[in-house]
């Protein structure tokens, strides 16, 4: 276990926010626990950080301490069942599962972030989703101290959600996924519902990705963001038609989302209301030049910065559709 100091400016790929009290690396699961466990002891706040790739922290010194999760490893228990550490880097998983004939996570190439952290927002993407695959998680519960393997039914793992997320209640100290042995990939929305094999697709994904700044890469400050910057609305019927009517286009995004409901995407609604790829086109904070959904830091912002883009945005939005749109990253301090 290491202690030491730095920003979540370093910490965050959105690069922006304060400095925690202190900041606590784990190497192991029983560290994260215990230091976990240590600060609700002694009444400290806390943040449990991965790769910062989900968070908007604000500046300033901030009045809580940083755990890192830090424990790596990745352990094939039997001929399809994975077994990860919490602070292994998610695309390895991904790079790990491919290499050995193992599909099921092939679409998830190239987003950002630790393992542990996949199941606390259900990540997605091109038609997958870690629930999918995950079959339980190894919890440090805070609530009543107990380290514990628990079922991914357990999670309410739903749409960029899980019980996990904004709570804070437990710690993510392994997962668990179980693939398939196959040659092909999972059907992937952005070739049409195609299967290809599963190196080809862990290619595409990645290239396409990368085309969106959506694979992190230092000198692309359109990767300097949190990914999707708004999870997609979903909006009652009438309100998709009148929103249909008013903009004119012959087809809008539109899915349904059960019980008179649909879902809208973010992208369309925001680039319809007036705010193209690198809005306003110059300033600390811009929408990325690649993908409207990402809000980006161009080198200086700070939290503020990106907290005033979003606020026009939403408000944008909101007075030319009538629809909210809410951040899918983790505010804190803010
Ligand atoms: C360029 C880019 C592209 C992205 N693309 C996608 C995408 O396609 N799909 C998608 O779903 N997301 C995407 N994201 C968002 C992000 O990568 C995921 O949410 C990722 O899972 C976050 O992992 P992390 O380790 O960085 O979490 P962090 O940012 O460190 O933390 C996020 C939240 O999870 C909590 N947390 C982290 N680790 C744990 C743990 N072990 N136990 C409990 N809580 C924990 C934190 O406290 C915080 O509340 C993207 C982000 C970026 C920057």
């Amino acid at each position: 276990m290491g202690v030491s100091n730095s920003s979540f400016a370093h910490l965050t790929t959105l690069r922006v926010g304060g400095t925690p009290k202190a900041l606590v690396e784990c190497a192991s699961p029983e560290a994260v626990a215990e230091t976990v466990a240590k600060l609700d002891r002694d009444g400290e706040q806390l943040l449990v950080v991965g790769g910062g790739s989900n968070l908007l922290v604000a500046e300033g010194e901030l009045d809580l301490t940083a755990v890192l999760v830090r424990n790596e490893g990745i352990e094939l228990i039997d001929d399809t069942l994975l077994r990860i550490q919490a602070g292994t880097v998610w695309d390895d998983v991904v790079a790990y599962a491919v290499e050995r004939g193992l599909g099921g996570i092939e679409a998830l190439s190239g987003i950002p972030g630790s393992a542990g952290a996949t199941p606390v927002q259900n990540v997605g993407a091109y038609g997958a989703e870690i629930a999918d695959v995950l079959t339980r998680v190894r919890l440090w519960n805070r609530e009543t101290g107990v380290d514990e393997w628990v079922p991914a039914s357990s999670l309410e793992l739903a749409y960029r959600y899980s019980n996990l997320k904004f709570t804070s209640r437990a710690v993510v100290l392994e997962i668990e996924l179980a693939l398939e042995r196959t040659d092909e990939s999972i059907p992937l929305r952005h070739l049409g519902g195609r299967r290809v094999p599963l190196v080809e697709a862990r290619e595409s994904v990645l290239g396409t990705r990368r085309a969106k700044g959506m694979v992190l890469d230092a000198d692309d400050h359109d990767t300097w963001s949190a990914g999707s910057f708004f999870t997609n609305p979903v909006v009652p019927t009438p309100l998709a038609d009148e929103i249909e009517a008013k903009v004119g286009e012959e087809k809008m995004p539109r899915f349904f989302a059960g019980d008179g409901n649909e879902k809208l995407s973010a992208a369309w609604l925001i680039e319809r209301a007036g705010f193209p790829r690198g809005y306003p086109g110059d300033g600390p904070a811009t929408l990325s030049t690649k993908h409207t959904l990402a809000l980006t830091n161009r080198g200086q912002a700070v939290a503020d910065d990106i907290v005033a883009l979003a606020r026009t945005i939403q408000e944008g939005v909101r007075a030319e559709f009538g629809v909210d749109l809410h951040p899918e990253p983790v505010w804190v301090g803010l």
